[in-house]
């Protein structure tokens, strides 16, 4: 099947209890391993492409290899999103140049600059059968060119998002429960400790979620910032000449519980890039004498599956969804 939008996903995903997975892009090994993952889990996939994988990889080679994806995985659907356009301008390039979907991030803006460039995006894209997310609240973290520090994020007001919803005509909306982006979520601070002395973050905000649900029955929510920083793979970094001290995420168990809501799209970024991270650290150390490119990429790509067919089955639940 052609690239899709997510309107059907979305449905399928709030009635079915699962959420799908947005994975970013940046290279071939990271759109292959994603994409094998999905078709022999038979998942419905969303890969996602930010401003800064534009900026590394180009548009048309991203676009590209995401339609090679397409062909080979003739059996999943796929949507291509933009992640986080900061701009009008932005959004229409990928509309026009075949995205399926589009994120318009307004979110540091007043809420009226918000709706208002929201829905300009919103009337541009429907009118080429592509459909938009946008987000309300903002969460800490750096991604890309998205920064926020730690303790200027703010949660979704949820006596908001009708009105917003309702005024932009969004297809989806991504709400601050508590998630942050990259691979450093939550200080020590913020943290407790468990009896091992592991830092065990706060809990997000189901209260939050709830309220948003109950105000937008049927709505798709969608959470940004949702890796686990496994710490299998920090220890993995560290062991083989890395430095991430203190690398910690959301736990899974916390965005499956959400997933069974009325999240029905939740990004994960980080783990990938750390999985990938950690298994070519760890194949230099082990071979220090290899230096084609493919020596190290191939058990890189096959981490970037194994951890997307992990969340597929025990985060998201959308196996045998496609
Ligand atoms: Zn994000």
């Amino acid at each position: 099947m052609p690239l899709v939008t997510t309107t059907e996903m979305f449905k399928k995903a709030y009635d079915g209890g699962y959420a799908v997975g947005a994975f970013n892009v940046n290279n071939m090994e990271i759109v292959q391993g994603i994409t094998e993952a999905c078709q022999e889990q038979k998942a419905p996939v969303i890969l996602q492409v930010s401003k800064g994988a534009r900026a590394y990889a180009n548009h048309n080679y991203l676009v590209k290899m995401v339609q090679a994806a397409v062909e080979n995985c003739p059996e999943i659907p796929i949507a291509l999103h933009l992640d986080h356009g900061d701009s009008f301008e932005v959004c229409k390039s990928c509309i026009d140049g075949g995205f399926t979907s589009v994120m318009i991030d307004a979110s540091s803006k007043s809420f009226e600059e918000n709706i208002a460039l929201t829905k300009q995006v919103v009337e541009y894209a429907h009118a080429h059968g592509v459909v938009v997310e946008a987000e309300l609240g903002t969460l800490a973290g750096v991604e890309d060119e998205v920064c926020v520090e730690s303790g200027n994020e703010s949660y979704t007001h949820p006596e908001e998002v009708e009105e917003f919803v309702s005024r932009t005509g969004c297809d989806s909306l991504a709400i601050a429960i508590g998630t942050s982006h990259g691979a450093y979520k939550f200080t020590a601070a913020q943290c407790t400790r468990n009896e091992e002395g592991i830092l065990v973050p706060p809990p997000l905000r189901f209260d939050v979620l709830e309220e948003c649900i109950k105000r937008l029955p049927g709505f798709p929510i969608v959470l940004h910032g949702s890796s686990s920083v496994p710490q299998e793979f920090v220890k993995m970094v560290n062991q083989y000449g890395g430095n991430m001290p203190d690398a910690i995420g959301i736990p899974e168990d916390q965005l499956r519980k959400a997933a069974k809501l009325a999240v029905c799209k939740i990004n994960i970024d980080s783990d990938i890039r750390l999985a990938m991270t950690a298994t070519i650290r760890k194949h230099f150390a082990e071979h220090p004498d290899h230096f084609d490119p493919r020596q190290y990429l191939k058990p890189a790509r096959q981490a970037v599956k194994d951890m997307v067919a992990h969340k597929i089955v025990n985060v998201l639940g959308c196996n045998g969804k496609a």
